[in-house]
């Protein structure tokens, strides 16, 4: 490197899509819309001034029904994110509030918007949960597109770019990410996003590395700077230096062979070496994911995380709506299971829409079946639309979340036995096949579970919340984040005593924590007797390819000497030295899960 060479910057982001490339980086530019002034208007103006407003609002409504309408083929799923912007265009939150403004203050569109998108934004933002976090993203995007029309500014045409580069912008938002050309784009990075950003998601079908959050992006890098992108270890390497280059060039062939190899195995059953078949199902938050289980080779829906079709509005969503985003998963995937997971709002996925009324203490507060059984007409509405889904259908399940107890779980039935009497006298044919369970996430739930499995057909055991609970570490919090220990003696020997119960009741028991998408722990789960395991659909090939290299009867070997170890340390070494070579692959790619962040 000479001395007039740049130096070499890395940066680090939330990878959203894995996979690497390396080329020029290409800023998309976003003319003004950051730089708005406020005025005042006239009283006799204010009618003008809202309907300047409706008419920008309108014309990006048509645009968005234009960018629907174009979307190809391979993103058709996603058309619904686009139609959940096209709905925040006229959510009260936004648009009626703005219009308050522009009337009460007499003040400009433009300010009245910044104003409302703003405050709402900040708001989302402190909410607990990452998904929800990110909608202030969503928000934000919809914000821009009124904005560039009020301004008459215009966000460049990703489809005309042609050249081949590496997108660089402060945000892309699922309308511009689907009208990337995969020939001409490699992958990109953004200031704002995260991962489970609509964006994030749209990259993962595209199969391009996406690098979103890396704060000071735009403002670091420049057109045509040369700019590595590792979407699977969230690394942006900005003028890397030829070793760099050389280690890259080398990581992102073997990635690519990694994933190949691994892509053939994809559609076949995850069976280990003596023949002890395990499910692998997906974990989703959106229907349109359902794509990415199927494409990945998931056996099924092992969780439907359904409390993320109550954001992006200010009301509940009806019945018929939710029962018809039900019903397309549920044809999609049948005859392979649908798990659908009852609400599990509040504590860590808070629904309420202003921060003055989160609880002090979320995780511990009013949530999962505890705010159904608090709140039955909401609980009702949900359990009709997820009956009604599966009429005609045997492929269903009904997961409740957060149970304690017993007593939870009696009334939960109560509830879905009159929902189901009621529907059956209006007529409905329903389904005589559907399998209940409960989610094991909570302690007391695990000392609890024999007497609990005579209550239901399965167990789907929540490592995520059980982690949490059981080692008194918020699953969020960065500070504790070295402490969140899986390998916890306490947390496997708890999977004994549930895996147990189960076997003794004649149970099945599942899980579907992020314990279950990572290969390490895959050993230990499976000589525990965990014959199927749900997590993100990236995560699928991956552990459908370890398990293959398993042999069942060593597993249940294994296990027994786990059990016998005092540390997380001692357990970690034990797998190290036993599995090394096959757990320990660096281009496994690992299940990221919603949560622990
Ligand atoms: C869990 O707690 O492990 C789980 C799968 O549920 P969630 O992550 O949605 O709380
Ligand atoms: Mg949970």
């Amino acid at each position: 490197m000479s001395d007039t060479d740049p130096r070499e910057i890395v940066l680090k982001g939330i990878g959203a899509s894995p996979g690497i490339c390396i080329g020029k980086a290409y800023l998309v530019d976003k003319e003004g819309v950051d730089v708005v002034k406020k005025y005042f208007v006239p009283k006799e103006n204010l009618l003008n001034e809202k309907n300047r407003f409706k008419t920008a609002v309108k014309k990006a409504r048509d645009n968005l029904h234009k960018v629907i309408e174009d979307t190809p083929e391979e993103l058709r799923d996603h058309a619904n994110i686009l139609k959940t912007h096209v709905a925040l265009l006229r959510d009260k939150m936004l648009y009626g509030k703005i219009i308050e403004i522009i009337e009460k203050e007499e003040v400009n569109a433009e300010w009245a918007l910044r104003k409302v998108s703003a405050d709402l934004q900040a708001t989302f933002r402190k909410m607990a949960d990452t998904y929800f976090r990110e909608r202030a993203t969503d928000i934000g995007q919809v914000s821009d597109l009124i904005m560039q029309n009020l301004m008459g500014t215009d966000h460049e045409n990703i489809k005309d770019i042609d050249k081949r580069v590496i997108l660089v912008a402060e945000d892309l938002s699922p309308a511009e990410t689907s009208q990337i050309q995969l020939e001409k784009i490699m992958g990109f990075v953004t200031d704002r996003g995260g991962v489970t950003s609509h964006t994030g998601i749209i990259a993962r079908t595209l199969e391009i590395p996406a690098l979103l959050g890396i704060d000071r992006a735009t403002s670091i890098i420049r057109n045509d700077d040369l700019i590595i992108v590792d979407g699977s270890t969230g690394e942006l390497i900005i003028h890397p230096s030829e070793q760099t280059l050389v280690r890259f060039v080398k990581r992102r062939i073997e990635y690519e062979a990694h994933k190949a190899k691994i892509a053939r195995g994809n559609h076949l059953p995850a069976k280990t070496s003596d023949g002890a078949v395990i499910h692998i199902m997906g974990n989703i938050e959106l229907p349109e994911e359902v794509v990415s289980v199927k494409n990945y080779g998931g056996d099924g829906i092992g969780l439907y995380r359904t409390e993320f079709q109550y954001l992006s509005r200010s009301d509940f969503p009806s019945e018929d709506e939710l029962s018809d985003k039900y019903r397309d998963v549920i044809e999609v995937m049948a005859p392979n299971p649908v798990t659908i997971r009852t609400l599990d709002i509040n504590g860590d996925k808070a629904i309420s829409r202003h921060p003055d009324s989160l609880e002090p203490n979320p995780a511990l507060g009013l949530r999962g079946i505890r705010y159904c059984l608090k709140k039955p007409d909401v609980f009702r509405i949900q359990l009709r639309a997820i009956l009604r889904a599966a009429a005609g259908f045997d492929n269903v399940r009904i997961l409740f979340p957060m149970v304690s107890g017993e007593e939870e779980i009696l009334e939960a039935k109560v509830i879905l036995n009159e929902v189901a009497d009621s529907l059956e006298k209006e007529g409905f044919n329903l389904s005589r096949n559907i399998k209940i369970g409960v989610m094991i996430e909570v302690p007391s739930a695990v000392i609890m579970a024999d007497t609990i499995s005579k209550e239901v057909d399965f167990l789907s055991i929540g490592t995520n919340d059980l982690i949490q609970y059981t080692l008194a570490i918020d699953r969020g919090n960065k500070e504790v984040a070295h402490l969140y220990q899986p390998l916890h003696p306490a947390i496997i020997r708890m999977l004994k005593r549930v895996s147990d119960a189960a076997r003794e009741n004649d149970v099945k028991v599942f899980m579907c924590g992020q314990m279950a998408g990572d290969p390490v722990y895959l050993p230990i789960l499976l000589g525990l007797g965990i014959r199927e395991l749900s997590m993100s659909p990236l995560g699928i090939p991956t552990i459908k390819h370890v398990i293959r290299q398993l042999k069942f009867e060593d597993t249940e070997r294994f296990a027994e000497s786990v059990l016998r170890q005092t540390t997380a340390e001692a357990i970690m070494k034990l797998l190290k030295d036993t599995y090394g070579d096959i757990l320990f692959q660096k281009n496994n790619i690992q299940a990221t899960d919603q949560q622990p962040q």
